[in-house]
């Protein structure tokens, strides 16, 4: 199978009866917070309109609503619920996975939810712990960490070190020495499972660099045992992005386990097992894309795990984040060719380069909806490169220059992913709570962009 063609927009829908957002159905009934109400948009109880108006587009627009939501619905499905503050948690451990977006007011937000952080980096770890995470429930993840990354993890207290390698274990056992410090690390094993999702987005496949192979692990923790600056404390897996299933978690969970079994023979006995983030969410309606609810998938895995004393980790970033978000973008112009229509809007590649990076699909629906008739268009941004787009060959009513457009699921790898190419300042963040909003983050400025260069 191609993974691409389950990417690549070829269906039509129509746009009423709209729904995104699968982590926002509860009780059996669908709840969103982006919705019309009559030809309105709103986010919660604000109109998108005057969201463009007072901040400008590009914009990024959050809810709170969803966002505490969805980070609860991690704690009650894993137990992260219970943990709050720098306690020690009793049950599981819902850490947040920063990279997917790391802003800070909504880091302090998932914070004062108990959540902890997932890291990939020192500046990661930074954001976290400014934000009121915990170090304790902080797991640091990556295949490159430097040694000064490393010093300054070890520094903090982190929870452990999800290592990628054995040149890296032999680092942290270096590096903690030079601190006088014993480094907490889980091996992040590769369980080799197709998450069948996009390939730049899947991990734990033997083809990528992420992980060690389940049949190292045996000798890599016989090593790490002996090391005088290292405590081996648990296990990690990670096996891709926008999952939607919950068959490839399994299988992956069940390989695991059976390694610990071994471990154990060996008289390896681990404290944690952290199980990685990855449940994808609905990007479009109609039918296939249906991922699961945290509870869904608390409930597959949890009873594996049960009686064998384990402290459960998880690590959610899209599913969390990623329909709480939208991008606001203002149409500039429109082109015709002989061959396409463009709708060429404020927002580009550099906003949110998903649909670039990975060919991947955003709803996109109008913020005042029209009575046009829906023309086939591609939505591109005022990038200079021919990549450059929202969408392509899209079917939407006919849209104007000055009307402003919403991108919908744009929480999750957008603004974090964003850049300043084609000297573009970045766009401005705004957090909805209820009938209120503010700015989380300034507009960029041209002056930000020559910020540093001497
Ligand atoms: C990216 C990443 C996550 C989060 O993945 P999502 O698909 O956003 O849930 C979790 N753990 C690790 C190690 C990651 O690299």
């Amino acid at each position: 199978m191609n993974p691409h063609a389950r990417f690549e927009c070829r269906r039509l829908y129509p746009l009423i009866f709209f729904d995104f957002g699968v982590q926002t159905v509860l009780n059996k009934s669908i709840m969103h917070d982006f919705i019309y109400r009559g030809a309105d948009l709103y986010a919660e109880d604000v109109p998108l309109e005057e969201l463009g108006r007072e901040y400008g587009t590009p914009l990024y627009v959050y809810s709170k609503r969803t966002l505490v939501r969805h980070i609860r619905a991690y704690g009650d499905a894993f137990g992260g619920a219970q943990s709050h503050g720098d306690q020690p948690p009793t049950g599981g451990i819902v850490s947040f996975a920063l990279k997917a977006n790391s802003n800070g007011a909504i880091l302090r937000l998932l914070a004062s939810e108990g959540a902890g952080a997932d890291i990939v980096s020192g500046g990661e770890l930074f954001r976290a712990l400014r934000a009121g995470i915990p170090a304790s429930k902080i797991v640091y993840a990556g295949v490159g960490k430097t040694a000064d990354e490393i010093a300054y993890a070890l520094k903090k207290n982190i929870l452990m070190f999800n290592v990628e390698s054995d040149e890296e274990l032999e680092k942290i056992n270096r590096v903690a020495g030079m601190t006088g410090r014993k480094a907490p690390v889980a091996l992040r094993v590769n369980p080799d499972v197709d998450p069948l999702t996009h390939p730049y987005i899947s991990t734990g496949m033997k083809k990528y660099k992420f992980g060690m192979p389940m049949e190292d692990a045996l000798e890599f923790y016989m090593k790490a045992r002996r090391m005088e600056n290292i405590e081996v404390v648990g296990i990690h897996e990670h096996i891709g992005s926008q999952i939607t299933q919950v068959a490839p978690f399994r299988d992956a969970l069940e390989k695991v386990l059976a390694l610990m079994e071994r471990l154990r023979g060996s008289g390896i006995k681990l404290r944690y097992l952290d199980l990685g983030g990855g449940l994808g969410i609905r990007y479009r309606r109609g039918e296939g894309e249906k991922p699961p609810l945290p509870a869904a998938l608390a409930k597959s895995l949890l009873p594996l795990v049960k009686g064998r004393g384990l402290t459960v980790i998880v690590e959610p970033g899209r599913s969390v984040v990623g329909n709480a978000g939208v991008l606001l973008t203002r149409c500039l112009y429109r082109k015709k060719t002989s061959r396409k229509r463009f709708v060429i809007v404020d927002a580009g590649m550099n906003d949110l380069i998903r649909p670039s990076l990975y060919g991947a699909y955003h709803e996109i629906i109008p913020v005042r909806k029209s009575r046009r008739a829906a023309l086939k268009v591609d939505v591109v941004g005022p990038i200079c490169e021919s990549g450059d787009f929202l969408a392509t060959d899209r079917r939407m009513p006919a849209v104007m220059p000055g009307e402003l457009l919403c991108v919908l699921g744009a929480g999750a790898y957008g603004f974090s992913m964003s850049s300043n190419y084609n000297s573009r300042p970045h766009p401005a963040e705004v957090m909805v709570d209820g009938g209120e909003h503010r700015l989380i983050r300034k507009r960029g400025t041209y002056r930000d962009l020559v910020r540093g260069e001497l």
